[in-house]
């Protein structure tokens, strides 16, 4: 059946990919969550470590369980059980690992990634350290200027993970930012990686459906 959402995906994902291609970064297209998951597996060997960055996309997808399973070293503080200096060290690794995996909280249709973090170790491996980066973000993550890129880190996952995270932030209630200054808060970097860091293979998968937050 004819799905005007899908044409309308596709049409915003073909603008990003060709943008982003135009920045440096390798971009390709996936139709679905499955194909983005295969498509992420046939990028990453056997034999590579890889860092998990916090995020909900790459956590929907199933693909650390994969990994895990057939041999590949994963450093994901997400993982239960962990104390915190175990957790530290975890996001430490994720830094120097062959691979890091994650999503994005924006990307423009000019070719720009746009997040905030609290703690910083997802953007400082998205910049500097993996070999490899492999971003996934879904059509839903796609904005049109680096301002709308900011706002939809500020208004949408921002809240969101406040609210998953259970803080005592006012955005948890209005589901708006007040730019809060509380112990609490979340957003503590922003980023806006303009083109591919220079030693970076940067790969952007962009999937044809809503992902993540
Ligand atoms: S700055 Fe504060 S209010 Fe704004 S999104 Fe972040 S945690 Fe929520």
């Amino acid at each position: 059946m004819y799905d005007a959402k899908d044409v309308y995906y596709d049409i915003r994902i073909d603008r990003t990919m060709r943008n982003l291609k135009d920045n440096g970064f390798n971009a390709a297209y996936a139709h679905d969550i499955r194909e983005a998951k295969d498509m992420v597996l046939g990028m990453i060997e056997p034999g590579m470590s890889v860092g998990i960055g916090g995020s909900v996309t790459v956590r929907s997808m199933g693909i650390i369980e994969e990994l895990k399973s057939r041999g590949n070293k994963v450093f994901d503080h997400w993982e239960a059980g962990h104390t915190p200096d175990e957790v530290f060290d975890i996001r430490r690794a994720q830094i120097t690992s062959d691979v890091f995996l994650s999503s994005t909280n924006a990307i423009t249709m000019s070719g720009e990634l746009i997040n905030i973090d609290g703690t910083g170790n997802r953007v400082a491996s998205m910049i500097f350290g993996p070999k490899k980066v492999i971003v996934v973000a879904g059509a839903n993550k796609i904005v049109e200027t680096v301002e709308d890129g900011i706002k939809r880190a500020r208004n949408v996952a921002a809240p969101l993970n406040s609210i998953r995270l259970n803080k005592n932030n006012s955005c948890n209630h209005t589901g708006i930012c007040s730019d809060c200054n509380t112990r609490d808060r979340i957003c503590k970097i922003t980023t806006i990686i303009e083109r591919k860091p220079d030693y970076t293979d940067f790969n952007i998968v962009l999937v044809g459906e809503d992902m993540g937050y």
